[in-house]
């Protein structure tokens, strides 16, 4: 699960100054995913009770030491915790994972009437806590993965693992232009549910044209006065269901084979001027916001030296959740660019957490029999 650039608190602020720091990972969300690299950061606190402490000072140790925050993460904190394993999740300063800049979730199973994202991922978090797991919302700046006991470090502070589950997810994209990141925080975003809020009445755009577009731009009518679809192809990625509803909702106007050359504006998104993709014919209209969907990277960057990417820089498992270093797992959107669905994340968390423990029990690190614990 996207990159992140964050919005910054969750604090409505007004949308006169437009000073929306919006951001990042987002698209991160999940980005919140955990962020390793200047990671963004997520809306709405997590509740409960973040470890946080000083940097520096002793390192804090564990049978299982988990990266990353979102559905994967969380999942193998619970079912570590229950194995007795006393799991340490590294959680980021953006704790959560994409599903925090995500509204309404209507596919994860046993929450028929849908639920918030950052409702769901406190639910996890609060969970993960009750069984003893501790939590610390820095984020990953090096890991040194060369031998049991493996080591991460984060803002100043050393972690040391006899294991280590790798789920820090995946952070958005942007177009890239320099025009959209000179105004970002400024009406650019990459989160319609962190910053739509600030754009009620307003007239908006989102790009892309996979089930992230659809959604956000759904979601953004609840405050838009309209919302223009702005995809550079005729043919959509997203699901018919998403492209109906899309095409359904009066706000919203599809824009098909339409790509976005600039944001116009000084200090706030005033205007963009769009290209047809077939004819190169450019024209500008006013806009107020423009929102990004157009996918997500991973956030694989402090473990490249150390583990193979595939081509798109995800992590590659080698057998199961295991990576090619004994000791060491994957899970979640990290390895994952074809399902990336927290009902999928949070599955792999579990057979991580499966697979670090039994492998800890091979290495005489952790106790036999914890397996009725599952
Ligand atoms: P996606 O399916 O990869 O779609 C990305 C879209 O952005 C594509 O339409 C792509 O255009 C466009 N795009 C990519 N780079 C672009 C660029 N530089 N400029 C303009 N457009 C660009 O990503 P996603 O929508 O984030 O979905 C990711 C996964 O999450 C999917 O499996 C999706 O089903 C799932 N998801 C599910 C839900 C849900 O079920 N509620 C919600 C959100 C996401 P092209 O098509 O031309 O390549």
């Amino acid at each position: 699960m996207t990159d992140q650039n964050h919005p910054d608190t969750g604090t409505a602020r007004p949308l006169g100054g437009l000073k929306i720091d919006l951001g990042t990972n987002v698209g991160s969300p999940l980005g919140g995913i955990p962020t390793i690299d200047g990671a963004p950061a997520a809306t709405t606190p997590l509740a409960g009770s973040p470890t946080t402490e000083a940097p520096g000072g002793a390192p804090t140790e564990t049978k299982v030491l988990i990266i990353g925050s979102g559905p994967a993460g969380l999942t193998a904190a619970i079912y570590a915790a229950r194995a007795n394993l006393e799991p340490v999740v590294i959680a980021g300063s953006a704790p959560g994972g994409q599903l925090m800049l995500t509204s309404e979730i209507e596919n994860y199973p046993g929450f028929p009437e849908g639920i918030d994202g950052p409702e769901l991922m406190r639910r996890f978090r609060e969970q993960a806590e009750r069984f003893g797991t501790r939590l610390f919302d820095l984020d990953v700046d090096r890991v040194d993965l060369s031998g049991r006991p493996f080591h991460a470090w984060a803002r100043g502070k050393e972690f040391v693992g006899q294991s280590v589950i790798l789920a820090t997810g995946a952070s958005a994209l942007w177009l890239n232009l320099e025009s959209e990141q000179r105004l970002r925080g400024r009406g650019v975003s990459a989160c319609a549910t962190c910053d739509g809020f600030f754009f009620r009445d307003r007239e908006i755009a989102v790009v892309g044209g996979g089930d992230s577009a659809m959604e956000e731009a759904n979601y953004l009518t609840k405050f838009a006065s309209k919302v223009h679809l702005l995809h550079r192809r005729d043919g959509f990625r997203a699901s018919k269901i998403m492209i109906d509803r899309a095409y359904d909702n009066p706000k919203i106007e599809v824009h098909t084979n339409t790509e976005v050359a600039e944001v116009l504006g000084e200090d706030k998104v005033e205007a963009l001027r769009l290209r047809d993709a077939r004819t190169g014919q450019e024209r500008t209209i006013p806009m107020e916001g423009l929102f990004i969907a157009i996918g997500h990277r991973p956030n694989t960057e402090v473990f490249r030296d150390w583990l193979p990417t595939d081509e798109k820089g995800y992590l590659v498992p080698h057998h199961h959740t295991a990576s090619r270093i004994h000791g060491v797992f994957i899970a979640g959107d990290v390895a994952d660019h074809r399902y990336r669905q927290a009902v999928t994340a949070a599955g792999d968390g579990a057979r991580a957490a499966i697979d670090a423990e039994r492998w800890l029990e091979s290495e005489g690190i952790a106790e036999h029999a914890t397996q009725t614990a599952w």
